[in-house]
């Protein structure tokens, strides 16, 4: 499934920079505010566990799976609108 336009931040609607997931991923951690923080726990995930990957290991690993779970959502809600 693919999306109609860009990923737009589930927490606060903004684009990030070109509007991909990984973008909106790397949004989300650069913001790390408590809703941001609260969205991402929401998924299941430790936003701190993937800070300290990311922050500790090569490669975008914690980007990259946040961006999937990001990239899904987008598409649930999209297909919710239809
Ligand atoms: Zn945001």
């Amino acid at each position: 499934m693919s999306l109609s336009g860009p990923i737009i931040c589930p927490v606060c609607g903004k684009k990030a920079k070109t509007g991909s997931a990984i973008d909106c991923a790397r949004h989300m951690f650069g913001t790390g505010d408590q809703p941001h923080r609260k969205w991402v726990e929401a998924q299941g995930l430790s936003f701190i566990d993937l800070l300290i990957e990311q922050a500790t290991t090569p490669g975008n690993r914690s980007y990259v799976l946040l961006g999937e779970i990001i990239q899904k959502d987008a598409e649930k809600r999209e297909a919710e609108k239809k």
